[in-house]
């Protein structure tokens, strides 16, 4: 008998991820999308989700959510990952949707009777942390609460830990660090990079605004992180887990990275608000467009954050020393990752614009 997972979230970049992952290893999967429009065909367009009697969606509504008994009692699980967290929205509405339902999806699991079969992972990430500004974070961090994902965070995080000792649940907390892929949402700074320099060699945008350059983040690979997210609901007892690569870059890096991919070397002149990335060479005909002095980063006050976590810095190696996991993917391969999927994108829009 294969085993059973319940994703919410799935059609998110880490939903996608772990969903081929469960699928390649033999499970039935079932992942839970709230009602509105269906998943991204870029990121299920490949044959194992075509057709394939593994793997069901749901499309529940808000008060579905808030009952998810039903699904529950019919599908059984043997494991749910719950990954239904949505950043940058209020407190009330984040408890809400993501506070409430992890409280009541354990609940649903307890009153199922399903509580010494069902394995439950709770996503929770570094803004639980807070403003920890420089801390090397591991699983013993004390948590501070400056915004309203955190506040949600640290009610989940402790509505998992109160189900493990209190019911004797198979439940854990993954704290996960930045990880990135080419299907994060351009919301993030990576990708809004990658996009956006993507574009840019193509003569689609002429220059991208960023924030705060300086801002230090531990930067890893989506896929990675949901291969550590299963690999907690495989161990002997439930524990919380750190994942991070414990590597920090800047956005500056990151950005001088990408630019790189695509064929240009950049130089920054200038600090603070006054700092730009201007094109001290092109050296791949990708750039072949653009002009050495070009001025092709600013930096735009709109996007530097009021309440700024400038450096988030973690420890991960209780999941190496526990678990045996280091991220297979570099900063460098990211990026290309990410850089080639844009710059095809891109191309695909030039080549559109210029015939349509
Ligand atoms: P976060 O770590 O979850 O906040 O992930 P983000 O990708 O949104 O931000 C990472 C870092 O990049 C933060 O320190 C931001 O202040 C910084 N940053 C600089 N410019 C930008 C920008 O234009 N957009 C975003 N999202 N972040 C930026």
């Amino acid at each position: 008998m294969s085993k059973v997972a319940l994703i919410t979230n799935i059609s998110g970049q880490d939903g996608s991820y772990l969903a081929e992952l469960l699928l390649k290893k033999g499970y039935t999967v079932h992942g839970i999308i709230q009602q509105g429009p269906f998943l991204n065909a870029e990121y299920f367009s490949d044959n194992l989700y075509v057709n394939n009697p593994d793997f069901r969606i749901h499309h529940y509504n808000q008060s579905e959510i808030s009952n998810p008994g039903r699904l529950l009692a019919l599908i059984r699980p043997d494991e749910i990952y719950n990954l239904g967290i949505p950043s940058g929205t209020t407190t009330h509405s984040t408890l809400a949707s993501v506070g409430i339902s992890v409280l009541r999806m354990l609940e649903a699991i307890r009153s199922q009777g399903l509580e010494h079969k069902t394995r439950y992972y709770q996503a929770s990430s570094s803004t639980l942390c807070g403003l920890v500004d420089g801390m090397s974070v591991n699983e013993m961090v004390t948590f501070s609460v400056p915004s309203a994902d955190a506040v949600a965070q640290i009610s989940d995080f402790w509505t998992v830990v109160n189900y493990r000792e209190t019911f004797g649940m198979y439940a854990c907390n993954g704290i996960l660090f930045n990880h990135e892929s080419p299907r994060r949402s351009e919301s993030f700074v990576t990708r809004k990079i990658t996009r956006g320099l993507a574009n840019i060699t193509q003569g689609l945008e002429k220059c991208l605004y960023l924030g705060n350059l300086n801002a230090l983040r531990d930067w890893g690979h989506a896929r990675d992180y949901v291969k550590m997210q299963w690999l907690m609901l495989q161990q002997d007892k439930p524990e919380d887990f750190v994942i991070a690569t414990g590597v920090q870059f800047t956005v500056r890096q990151f950005v001088t990275f990408a630019a790189l991919e695509l064929g240009i070397k950049l130089r920054f002149v200038g600090k603070g608000i006054e700092e730009k990335g201007v094109i001290a060479a092109i050296i791949s005909p990708v750039a072949a467009a653009l002009k050495v002095g070009d001025v092709i980063v600013t930096v735009d006050p709109r996007y530097i954050r009021p309440a700024e976590v400038s450096k988030v810095s973690a420890n991960p190696s209780k999941a190496r020393r526990q678990l045996g996991w280091a991220p297979e993917t570099s900063l460098q391969d990211l990026v290309i990752e990410m850089v080639l999927a844009d710059l095809a994108t891109a191309k695909e829009a030039a080549r559109l614009k210029l015939y349509g």
